[in-house]
């Protein structure tokens, strides 16, 4: 069967769906969930289980199956919690282990890249048969919080005016991820997945401003204005800097390559920026 932890998050969710619309059984789906309750609603088997507590993981995968690790959510634990779903996964012959890791691999040399290539070189050490979805940003962290930028007139980051980034939406991405668990033909490839389309936060906040009829701009600050920002809005003061780092990285164009693997697995262009924001202002 395909395998899914961190399933009853928002990728997690997407890529379940679209695996059942698909056409595959129910009945040939499992979802890895720190919550029975939580996942109940996912209409596929549940099996319960922590990255914190290896002896969770136990039995719940079998030989032969399609494994999906979506990356865990706490920056700093998550080594030794895809560690302990790749041992798991290992101790029972999986046939297919994918990770969502981060675009760029090796070459993504920011903090928050750190724990996915960690990732990788033990999926890589585990032998086992990876598929490697390396994922840039989701649009949807963008607009997730456009009524506040809209409020505010600005879209404000540390990432220089030219800097350039290719994502696409949270659904693309779960798209992508629901392609490579149901066909065949990806056993140790790497993919890395961005939107068709890169542009510019000046870019992005005159489409806010065009839909929105606001005024807003791209307001660029220096990272340690951004960190203050970051830190005065609550955000802790590291997660903070690991924030303000991606800026930087964007700036030097590490999030702006288009090679094109998204929409090539999922058929379709990637969902423009434009549609994310009317979808989100819709919302
Ligand atoms: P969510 O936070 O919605 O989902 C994270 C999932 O991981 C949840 O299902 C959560 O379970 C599960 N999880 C976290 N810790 C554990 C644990 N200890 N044991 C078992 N399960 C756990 O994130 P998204 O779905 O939006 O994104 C998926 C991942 O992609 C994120 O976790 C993060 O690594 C990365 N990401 C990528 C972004 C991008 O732009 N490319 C942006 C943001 C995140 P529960 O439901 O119980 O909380």
């Amino acid at each position: 069967s395909i395998v899914i932890t961190g399933a009853t998050g928002q990728l997690g969710r997407l890529v379940v769906a679209d695996l059942l619309v698909a056409g595959v059984a129910p009945d040939d789906v499992t979802a890895i969930a720190r919550s029975e309750e939580k996942a109940a609603d996912l209409g596929v088997h549940v099996h319960v289980g922590d990255y914190d507590r290896p002896e969770t993981l136990e039995g719940a995968f079998a030989p032969g199956d399609r494994v999906l690790l979506i990356s865990g959510s706490e920056v700093g634990k998550r080594v030794p919690q895809h560690g302990a779903v790749i041992d798991a996964a290992k101790a029972a012959g999986v046939a297919q282990f994918v990770y969502t890791g981060a675009f760029g691999g090796p070459k993504a040399d920011f903090a928050l890249a750190d724990e996915h290539r960690a990732t990788e070189d033990l999926v890589l050490a585990s032998g086992l048969p990876y598929t490697f979805l390396r994922n840039n940003w989701y649009t949807d962290i963008y607009t997730a919080g456009l009524a506040d930028t809209i409020a505010r007139g600005a879209v404000t980051n540390a990432v220089p005016p030219e800097g350039r980034i290719a994502t696409a939406s949270r659904a693309d991405y779960a798209a992508a991820t629901a392609v490579v668990l149901r066909t065949e033909g990806h056993l140790n490839a790497v993919y890395e997945l961005s939107g068709d389309t890169a542009w510019t936060f000046g870019e992005f906040a005159a489409e806010v401003a065009r839909q929105s009829g606001q005024p807003v701009a791209h307001n660029s600050v220096s990272a340690e204005e951004n960190k203050k920002i970051l830190f005065s809005a609550g955000l802790p003061d590291a997660y903070a800097g690991i924030l303000t780092d991606v800026d930087a990285a964007i700036g030097r164009g590490l999030l702006a390559g288009t090679p094109g693997d998204l929409s090539r697995l999922i058929g379709r262009p990637t969902t423009p920026i434009a549609d994310s924001i009317a979808a989100a202002l819709a919302g």
